[in-house]
């Protein structure tokens, strides 16, 4: 779970990239960072905290160049601290390289425990910084052969963009797990995780990077190269499900259509006798729509956010985030007294949330909570880079649905089914990866 944005030859390159990662903020939100190119050497700056906090108009004065790029981070692999911090940076025998990775590598602690066993000293904890090491090992002559000598030997999800002095190189993996896209400002080639960063900084969508894809960006223009067998697609149906923004379209559709025929299906499923349709915002809110349009009840904003705090999940500490659902979301009293309402959420994890919610709604007099979620029942781990807890702290890895809302205390519980799910990507099913919902891993995680 992370955000990536680049920009190559441009004036404001990285205020460009400080305003790609303003948009792309929502998929990480513990550090920020970026590296810029002025042809002869690259500056660097990242820091814990959001990106409105961590560049200031000196610091990123500093940043100068016409091309650079930019991360923002939540870690699932290595610890939240600033080492681990994006892009990464080093300078090597063949000059400087930075790199900005949204995914995780399932080999990287394979390849890691090779390299140190033959002497490499790595700054991070992280699996992006293995594939540095491998760079910077490989005898290629150039930087894309060398990064595409390295990329073959790491297995998993990776969204990358590199940054050297003179060039710019993305590259997507072969089952394509993350979204990357590429667009353009003006006359200057522009990356990002999703359109969303496009929008905001007036940019044009060209087109997905492909599977498989590296792209190299560099005064010559951009040459697209395919140089890994072939895989079969596995990209990640939960950044349709929560992750991504509505209004980005990444693989190929608009996330807020697919939302929101997740809660057309989820109707279709499980009707529910009531007087409101409310939707737990703000991940809940395209669902919710397409359940209210379906079912016809009335849609209401029966309960409300608080946007000045970051998601709930940020904090590590369990304690804390019992709270955080407290100061974020408060029910609308007023509405909700003696009705029987359906509310809709996005996912249930480890269920602290929906139960927090569920009682918040019958304390503010709810009297009936039909509980709905527009995703089937979360009960093994994700590998690929979405940030979902051990397999024991899944409630749906060890409770029936049943078990399940008894404990939330809800006056029904349904989730959408898998086959539901599936039929909302327009027959592209194949094209996805369920193995949060399933086990079903695309392979076998290297142990
Ligand atoms: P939980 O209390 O653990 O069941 O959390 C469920 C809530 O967390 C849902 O409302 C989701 O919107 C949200 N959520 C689901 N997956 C994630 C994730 N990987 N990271 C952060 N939040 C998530």
């Amino acid at each position: 779970m992370c955000g990536i944005f680049g920009i190559y030859d441009h004036a404001e390159a990285s205020n460009h990239v400080y305003l790609g990662l303003y948009a792309l903020q929502h998929r990480g939100q513990e550090s920020a960072g970026i590296v810029s190119s002025d042809e002869k050497q690259l500056h660097h700056y990242r820091q814990m905290g959001l990106v409105s906090e961590v560049f200031s108009k000196d610091i990123m004065k500093k940043l100068h160049g016409r091309s650079a790029i930019g991360h923002v981070r939540y870690s699932t692999t290595g610890s939240s601290d600033l080492k681990n911090a994006q892009p990464f940076l080093v300078n090597y025998a063949k000059g400087m390289i930075s790199i900005a990775h949204n995914g995780n590598l399932t080999n990287a602690f394979l390849i890691w425990s090779e390299l140190e066993s033959g002497g490499s000293i790595f700054q991070s904890n992280m699996d992006t910084e293995v594939i540095v090491h491998l760079i910077a090992r490989s005898k290629e002559k150039t930087f894309l052969d060398r990064t595409i000598h390295a990329l073959r030997q790491v297995e998993g999800a990776y969204s990358l963009l590199f940054l050297t002095e003179k060039e710019m190189v993305a590259a997507r993996d072969p089952m394509g797990f993350r979204p990357l896209i590429l667009g353009s400002l003006k006359d200057s080639p522009v990356v990002a995780s999703e359109t969303c960063a496009f929008d905001l900084i007036g940019a044009k969508l060209i087109r997905e990077i492909e599977p498989g894809e590296v792209l190299m960006i560099n005064h010559s223009g951009i040459k697209s190269f395919k140089p890994f067998p072939h895989r079969p697609l596995r990209q990640c149906i939960f950044e349709f499900i929560y992750f991504a923004r509505p209004d980005s379209f990444i693989f190929n559709h608009n996330v807020y259509e697919i939302r929101k025929s997740l809660g057309v299906q989820l109707a279709r499923e499980a009707p529910a006798e009531a007087d409101m349709v409310i939707p737990i915002p703000d991940s809940g809110f395209p669902s919710t729509l397409g359940y209210a349009h379906e079912s016809k009840l009335p849609f209401e904003l029966g309960m409300i956010r608080n946007h000045y705090i970051g998601r709930t999940f940020i904090e590590p500490e369990k304690r804390i985030r019992h709270f955080g659902v407290k100061i974020k979301l408060n029910p609308v009293k007023g509405l909700l007294k003696g009705k029987k309402i359906v509310i809709v959420d996005d996912s249930i994890v480890r269920a602290t949330t929906s139960r927090k919610i569920v009682r918040m709604f019958q304390h503010a007099g709810a009297r009936e909570v039909h509980t709905r979620i527009s995703s089937p029942p979360i009960t093994d781990p994700c590998y690929f880079g979405i940030d979902t807890p051990k397999k024991s702290e899944l409630i749906a890895s060890s409770h029936k649905v049943k078990e399940i809302q008894k404990f939330i205390h809800a006056t029904s519980l349904n989730y959408l089914s898998l086959e539901g799910l599936k039929k909302c990507v327009r027959g592209e099913e194949k094209n996805f990866c369920y193995a949060c919902f399933t086990g079903e891993y695309p392979y076998p995680y290297p142990k």
